[in-house]
């Protein structure tokens, strides 16, 4: 018997002649089975295409050519059927004695005992099938189904080339892919889109599978490994320096993997056997899909999918393919899929046309995801085998206030969807054309409306919402989306852009808040453990006094940004009082080195605080006489007030911001700080929400930092507002809780025609 690859290389060569003969598709066809079958000296050998959702025989030698264009089966029904709908190969000595069989009697094939089949695969989707069946009851030989299994894969090129099948026709391993399909997820970022679906790692398409030059193939191969492994190491070394936890799982596998010299070998043989170095990869990829699927562990599709990225970045290299979606530009509005996704990455796409971003994997607090809030982008995840179920070009709608995606959506669904839309694109006109208009409420009070920022793009969020200023310019999100520490000058120049792009307005800079959820890989606590309670641990200011040299880059490059300016800055997580003064001895320190160095200074400096653990509460009598302003991150604060977790899902919904507790102790902070000339802001989240901010109005509260989307909501809510009234209201019912707060606000505002929802 031939070798493997000897056999499928005398099969390639024909089949290459016929391929590049000038006859017709169906004389090709009827050419191939031939060829198939007297090498594999097999009585019979047949074709099975997919036309109109049916697996139609196409072309047979050994069943009767009555059967051709006649016999046809659904996916899923008999043998070829099943072989389609898993995308498996069969391998039976006794056709009949299979569950699945169904017998055709059209056909003559009763006289057969042995069977083999393998799936005509194409874009990862089964296209077809190849089958072939002997009078004698045997098993095939692995080098038979081996040699079977690369012709599948030239005659997915000769099906597509001659288009016999319509390149939309394919069954996926579970889902068809050709229906409309809803897919739950989680909720990162909340958002409406629609798009099309564009996959951040395009799949890459093989031209040629045949090749000309063995050796040259066996070349190429070796120097995509070579590639290939230089790119995991150095990814593994950087990672030494503290990823953790579940990146480094998967760098280790993937270093398992691209040393694994099996691997190598199996594409090796595949090219012994006349493939290119792409169909090469490609089928050693598709036998392992296939043997995995047979295998029922989840744990074993995690590496299946590990395997897979990385067979991906072979092919990538080798057919010179190298780019992600990002860099060859959307074309129109669309949706991203990936599996995860760096927040540099994210970035390199273009925000008018990113319309939302599916993961399956990502967190609330993953990078990514931080970035993408604020590039207001919806993201929906955690979506197991989404890359299976989604076709790059399908339609999709995200929403992702429900965590839903709808694939292929259906008129219906388009309909309402669109609906929805529509409303929310009404609302955002209606707040673009009053963006001028000023914040004051009935009674003649100003209010103060600024937006939380965090990168150089979100500045023209600055005219469009026509927001007051930017009340909390987080500056970790350059270090965040940095894969090493950002120079100095690099963190000067963005500081000195934000300053232009605001004028007159207010910026306020809070010094890096990173530790904790928010992991850079190039810093990380000198033991190197991870901790249990991270954002109760080793975060903001905590790192910034222990890493000085952090916060004395951080405060020359913002002293002389803003040279000639105002320059606000805030410390975070400040728990006492002394925290602040050491902040502070940093900033003057810098500043009497810039004045040596008769550098140009800033005309003011203030400094302020946020208040976020509540113990400094107690301590503001000590703190105010030496701040300008106090800014309330209510995110932080309320999850140490109620001891609950902001990132656990199963605590989402248990407390309220609009409960007695967490309005009576900020009541007491606008209280305590009314004497001292301290501005107080509140920037989480929750001023964002118009009831909320209902109620902060009527504690007294007059300045907001919020996320962009939501300063048109607000200013609106504002203008609606009597001050006096909701302060008189929130006195009573923080003096005399009623049952349900939110629901008492909720009550009067609807009483006085107040939108609030
Ligand atoms: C907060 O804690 O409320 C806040 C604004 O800071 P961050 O969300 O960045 O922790
Ligand atoms: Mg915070």
């Amino acid at each position: 018997m031939l070798s493997a690859a000897a056999s499928a290389r005398a099969i390639l060569t024909s089949l290459h002649e016929v391929m590049a003969s000038r006859s017709n598709a169906q004389a090709k066809l009827n050419r191939v089975v031939d060829v198939i079958g007297e090498t594999l000296d097999s009585e019979v050998c047949s074709i099975y295409l997919l036309r109109e959702g049916m697996l139609e025989l196409f072309a047979t030698r050994g069943l009767n050519q009555a059967a051709v264009h006649v016999t046809r089966l659904a996916v899923g029904e008999g043998l070829v059927g099943t072989i389609a709908a898993n995308i498996e190969t069969l391998n039976l000595a006794e056709a009949a004695a299979h569950p699945d069989f169904a017998f055709r009697p059209e056909t003559g094939e009763e006289k057969f005992h042995s069977f083999a089949g393998v799936p005509i695969v194409r874009r990862q989707r089964a296209v077809g099938v190849v089958a072939v069946q002997h009078v004698e009851q045997r098993r095939y030989e692995e080098v038979e189904i081996e040699a079977l299994q690369t012709v599948a894969m030239v005659l997915s090129e000769l099906i597509a080339n001659a288009e016999l099948i319509d390149d939309d026709d394919g069954v996926g391993s579970s889902a068809h892919m050709t229906g409309a399909e809803r897919l739950n997820g989680l909720t990162l970022v909340k958002g409406l889109g629609s798009g099309v679906a564009v996959f951040h790692q395009p799949r890459i398409t093989i031209e040629h599978v045949v090749a000309e030059d063995t050796e040259a193939e066996r070349q190429r191969v070796y120097l995509a490994f070579d590639r290939m492994r230089q790119q995991i190491d150095r990814m593994a070394s950087q990672a030494e320096f503290g990823v953790g936890g579940e990146h480094e799982e998967v760098l280790q596998t993937y270093k398992m993997f691209a040393y694994d010299e099996g691997w190598g070998r199996r594409i090796n043989e595949a090219i012994d056997s006349g493939l290119t170095a792409e169909a090469a990869i490609e089928r050693v990829q598709q036998r392992t899909r296939m043997r995995m699927r047979q295998i029922d562990d989840p744990l074993l599709a995690d590496r299946m999918h590990d395997l897979e990225d990385l067979s991906n970045r072979l092919l990538r290299i080798v057919s010179g393919q190298l780019g992600t979606a990002a860099s060859q530009g959307l074309r129109g509005d669309a949706i991203l899929i990936a599996r995860n996704l760096g927040p540099a990455e994210l970035l390199e796409y273009d925000k008018r046309r990113l319309k939302g971003v599916i993961l399956e994997e990502g967190s609330l607090t993953a990078h990514v995801v931080i970035v993408a809030r604020a590039m207001g982008v919806p993201v929906v995840g955690r979506i197991r085998g989404l890359r299976g179920m989604i076709r790059e070009g399908d339609p999709l709608l995200i929403d992702a206030d429900q965590g839903v995606v709808d694939v292929r959506p259906s008129p219906a669904v388009i309909e309402a969807f669109e609906s929805r839309f529509a409303r929310n694109r009404e609302r955002q006109a209606g707040y673009a054309a009053m963006r001028d208009v000023d914040p004051v409420t009935r009674d003649g009070k100003r209010m103060t409306v600024m937006i939380n920022a965090g990168l150089r793009d979100d500045m023209p969020m600055l005219n469009l919402t026509g927001a007051d200023g930017i009340g909390l310019f987080r500056t970790e999100f350059q270090f965040l989306v940095s894969a090493t520490l950002p120079a100095r000058e690099k963190q000067t120049r963005l500081y000195r852009d934000v300053l232009e792009a605001a004028g007159d307005r207010q910026v306020v800079f809070r010094t890096v808040d990173i530790g904790g959820d928010k992991v850079l890989p190039y810093l990380r606590h000198n033991d190197g453990e991870s901790e249990e309670n991270p954002a109760m641990g080793w975060r903001a200011l905590r790192v910034a006094l222990e890493r000085d040299g952090l916060l004395k880059s951080q405060a020359r490059s913002l002293l002389e940004a803003a040279g000639g300016r105002t320059l606000n800055v805030m410390f975070p997580m400040v728990t006492e009082p002394w925290e602040f003064d050491a902040a502070k001895a940093v900033f003057d320190g810098q500043l009497a080195f810039l004045r040596k160095h008769k550098k140009q200074l800033p005309e003011a400096i203030r400094f302020g605080a946020m208040l976020e653990v509540p113990a400094l509460a107690e301590c503001l009598d000590i703190l105010a006489p030496k701040i300008a302003f106090l800014s309330i991150g209510t995110n932080d604060l309320t999850q140490f007030l109620f001891a609950a977790d902001r990132a656990n899902p199963k605590l989402a919904e248990r407390y309220d911001w609009l409960s007695p507790s967490i309005m009576r102790f900020l009541r007491r902070v606008v209280t305590t700080l009314a004497p001292y000339k301290v501005d107080v802001t509140v920037c989480g989240e929750m001023g964002g929400r118009r009831l909320e901010a209902l109620a902060l109005m009527g504690i007294g509260i007059t300045r907001l930092s919020i996320t962009p989307a939501a300063v048109g909501p607000i200013k609106e809510l504002v203008r609606q507002v009597d001050s006096r009234e909701i302060g008189a209201a929130m006195e009573g019912w923080l003096a005399v809780p009623p049952p349900n707060l939110r629901q008492a606000l909720l009550d009067w505002a609807i009483a006085r025609n107040i939108d609030c929802d």
